[in-house]
């Protein structure tokens, strides 16, 4: 068995993760192509929380003219059918799992229960929390720091598009820089793009680090669970590039 720095992580996956090219909706190849690296990390003895955001369905901002509550539970929502097919992929791939809804859709899914969810991660089952915090107004970035610090996990691993955190966008200069390491005051102070101000500020509070990677190359899980220099690291540790 590999050797994993990590025990229990926490893996935020953007909707748009699921998305692929696509932009919208599910990709059924990359969803099975990341239930094989969640996989890997199960076989390597580490245990997996996981929360999806809503984005390649719907965002409660898109919805401009409506009510903002009733915007931010379709979000909510989008969760939901997110996690489900997270969990079909990983279950197609004999990987044993549970979502568990913070709005209770008790057909479906578990309501949310964190000792339930702690016994299933000691039972190597991998934990999908969908439905975000189950309020208006927060985000899967929130929910994934908050499910973090409930089941004591000891890292957010943060998949996104882009492989780390830069001083600008590297998609719109050619001189953006990486950050190495950050620390959670630099993320707010410099208004960097990592995640939400609320999400960063409770993983400060609870010094709970994120480990900030791009998910173009799936295998990066496991790399970055195995503690390989990958992404960026956010932690107490202030700013070097
Ligand atoms: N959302 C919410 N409360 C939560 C989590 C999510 O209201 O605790 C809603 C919000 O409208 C958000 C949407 O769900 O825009 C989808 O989540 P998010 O934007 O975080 O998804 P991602 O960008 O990670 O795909």
């Amino acid at each position: 068995m590999e050797a994993a720095k990590y025990k229990r992580v926490m893996l935020k996956l953007s909707g748009e993760a699921l998305a692929a090219d696509k932009g919208y909706g599910i990709d059924f190849d990359i969803a099975s192509e990341i239930a094989l690296q969640i996989k890997k990390l199960v076989e390597m003895g580490v245990e997996v929380g996981a929360v999806v955001g809503g984005g390649n369905i719907w965002r409660g901002r898109q919805g401009e003219d409506m009510d903002r509550t009733t915007a931010d539970y379709m979000g909510m929502l989008a969760t939901c059918i997110n996690a489900l097919a997270l969990q079909d992929s990983l279950e197609s791939a004999g990987v044993h799992t549970r979502v568990q809804t913070a709005i209770e859709m008790k057909e479906i899914a578990e309501p949310y229960i964190r000792r339930r969810a702690m016994r299933h991660l000691e039972k190597g089952r991998v934990v999908i929390f969908a439905a975000g915090t189950g309020n208006p107004y927060f985000s899967t970035d929130t929910t994934a720091a908050l499910r973090a610090a409930e089941i004591e996990a000891d890292v957010i691993l943060l998949a996104k598009k882009v492989d780390g955190v830069y001083d600008k966008d590297p998609y719109k200069y050619n001189d953006a820089v990486k950050f190495n390491n950050l620390s959670y005051f630099d993320v707010i102070e410099k208004g960097l793009q990592v995640m939400d101000t609320t999400a960063t500020s409770l993983c400060m509070d609870n010094d709970i680090p994120i480990l900030v990677f791009g998910l173009d190359k799936p295998e990066n899980i496991i790399k970055a669970v195995k503690g390989e220099k990958i992404g960026t690291l956010v932690s107490k540790v202030s700013c070097n590039k």
